[in-house]
């Protein structure tokens, strides 16, 4: 089956998520000519695949958005603060549409494999179903958190009940009412999870084998009214994000933590757990003892929503302060605990030894369950990466390079995969940000690069070692100052279901500069010529000659 595949184009974007919507959208501006991929069955990537109950923005809807039209500002009306997930994929399905962008997409076209060709300078892409197509240009836009994983336990395949990761939530109803639900892992998913089904399942057991800091969402509906002033003010809130280091509208307190007493810290820190939004995700991510203090509020606010005191202490991160990695954001999260039919194991006590035809199995005791809910995260950053066999020049594979931690020039270019980019890559912009802000950055700055190879009519474009090697000793500097370096978090490359991601082994993933930074730093790169990046040499002579001719 080819359905309407051509054997070559000149750019082939894998992945329709946010990434890869927004990228097909400034290749057909520009009238060249590529072709989406995407192993799922439609568009929209997270939005596409996490169909838990509870999967939510927890970035304010209006700033998650694209900012690139001001017609689609005008015309789409976020209903809620935090958008839920079917909304998400109704806008970005409505925004394919409205620039007639599904033309260009196949899906259930899952790519393999990639082999750099030397000498013609393109890729030669292989789908898991065998047929294959060349490209000049290979984008890959395929996803941060885009790979699930699973525990490492016996016997999954033995429970004869139902059982899914949240990734893999059914498309259809999953019937809830009185049955008996275990859920393990308490990361944002789960967060979200247990807050929206606690009062629609029969019990609900929680399996957790290390808490997370949550604060409250505090959603609520987009009026008319209040829409009309969001679109109004627009360029004013993206304004906001430019300059916020999280690419939020939240602007950090600029006032230092020991410039202010106890009291106005505690005033302001009230305002904001009572506030929607990543407002309360401080910047106190380098001081040790400040850390501490704001962790202890935040404890005190848990203790206060937890009634029974065992579970409320069993409910408190102690391996790491609040803020320290990305934080979710919670609706009745803590509440859900003072039901009667929520009960918290905890794995640290009691850890699981294997899932049973019934149910689950701790060092303790059996627990029979009708559904099993695996909520226990990605293959964060480096998973769908991995995942696709890439082959560069001199055979080497990316994965192989990439074993003990990714090293990239910007986060969108490696050396040795000329004519590859990553508009939101490894050690790139996006990931400890809003998602979409660094996504248009990072899709604008590949557009300029492939603008740039076009008007010289250059074949070839590879980042050189030693620039590779600076961004990547940038980036790791950059995690020394941060407590977050210490965190047992998809941040640092932990997962204990992925071998070799084991604590300890830290992972240079994501740049921790902040939005104004990375954006300055990638702009820079352009101004300069795409300085620290090599062109074909043939190429290269054309260009000195028009240069001369302009
Ligand atoms: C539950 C959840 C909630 C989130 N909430 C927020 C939020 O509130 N704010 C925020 O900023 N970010 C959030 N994120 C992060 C989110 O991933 C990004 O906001 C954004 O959706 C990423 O878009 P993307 O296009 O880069 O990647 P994805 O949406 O992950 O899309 C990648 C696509 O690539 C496809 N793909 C991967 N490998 C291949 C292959 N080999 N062949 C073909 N196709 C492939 C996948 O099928 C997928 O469709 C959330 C993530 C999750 C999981």
């Amino acid at each position: 089956m080819t359905d309407g595949i051509k054997s070559h184009y000149e750019v082939v974007v894998v992945g329709a998520g946010v990434s890869g919507i927004y990228q097909i959208k400034r290749l057909a501006d520009l009238g060249i000519d590529a072709l989406v991929l995407d192993a799922a069955p439609d568009l929209g990537g997270t939005w596409y695949w996490n169909r838990y109950p509870g999967a939510r923005f927890d970035s304010e809807s209006y700033t998650y958005g694209y900012s690139f039209s001001k017609e689609l500002l005008n015309e789409w009306h976020w209903k809620e603060r935090f958008s839920p997930q079917p909304e998400n994929l109704r806008y970005l399905n409505y925004v394919t549409d409205k620039f007639d962008l599904r033309k260009y997409m196949r899906f259930n076209r899952k790519v393999a494999a990639a082999v750099f060709d030397e000498a013609s300078n393109q890729w030669r892409l292989r789908l898991d179903d065998g047929f294959e197509l060349t490209c000049r240009f290979v984008i890959l836009a395929v996803g941060l958190l885009a790979v699930p994983t699973l525990p490492r336990l016996e016997g999954m395949d033995d429970f004869k009940g139902r059982s899914f990761h949240t990734f893999y939530w059914p498309h259809e109803p999953v019937d809830l009412a009185g049955k008996k639900v275990g859920i393990i892992g308490t990361g944002a998913t789960a967060i979200q999870v247990i807050g929206e089904i606690a009062d629609k399942v029969g019990e609900l057991t929680v399996f957790q084998r290390r808490p997370n800091w949550s604060a409250p969402l505090n959603n609520s509906p987009i009026s008319d009214a209040e829409m009309a002033d969001i679109r109004a003010r627009y360029d004013e809130i993206f304004a906001a994000c430019t300059r916020s280091p999280g690419g939020f509208e939240h602007e950090p307190d600029r006032r230092g933590f020991y410039e202010v007493t106890r009291e106005e810290r505690i005033a302001l820190w009230d305002k904001l757990y009572d506030e929607p939004g990543f407002g309360i995700w401080l910047s106190i991510f380098t001081d040790e003892a400040a850390n501490a203090e704001f962790s202890a509020y935040i404890a005190d606010r848990i203790r206060k929503r937890v009634k029974d005191p065992v579970t409320a202490e069993k409910l408190i991160p102690k391996d790491h302060g609040f803020g320290v990695q990305r934080v979710p954001l919670e609706t009745n999260y803590f509440e859900a605990y003072n039901r009667d039919n929520v009960h918290l194991v905890d794995l640290g006590e009691t850890p699981l030894e294997c899932v049973t035809e019934k149910g689950l199995r701790t060092t303790a005791r059996d627990y029979d369950l009708d559904i099993i809910v695996y909520s226990t995260g990605f293959d964060a950053i480096t998973g769908s990466f991995d995942a696709i066999d890439i082959t560069g020049v001199g055979g080497v594979k990316l994965a192989d390079e990439w074993r003990d931690g990714p090293s990239t020039f910007l986060g969108m270019m490696a050396h040795g995969f000329p004519n590859l980019l990553m508009p939101t890559g490894p050690q790139s912009g996006s990931a400890s940000t809003n998602f979409p802000r660094g996504i248009e950055n990072g899709v604008g700055w590949c557009m300029g690069l492939l603008e740039h190879i076009r008007r010289y009519g250059y074949t070839r474009a590879e980042p050189t070692a030693e620039a590779q090697a600076r961004w990547t000793a940038h980036v790791t500097k950059m995690y020394a100052i941060m407590l977050m370096r210490k965190a047992k978090s998809w941040f640092t490359g932990y997962n204990s279901n992925v071998p070799g991601h084991e604590y300890g082994k830290t992972r240079y993933l994501v740049y921790n500069g902040g939005t104004p930074k990375y954006v300055a730093a990638i702009t820079g790169v352009a101004e300069k010529g795409y300085e620290g990046v090599v062109f074909d040499a043939d190429a290269r002579v054309a260009a000195r000659s028009a240069t001369a001719a302009e």
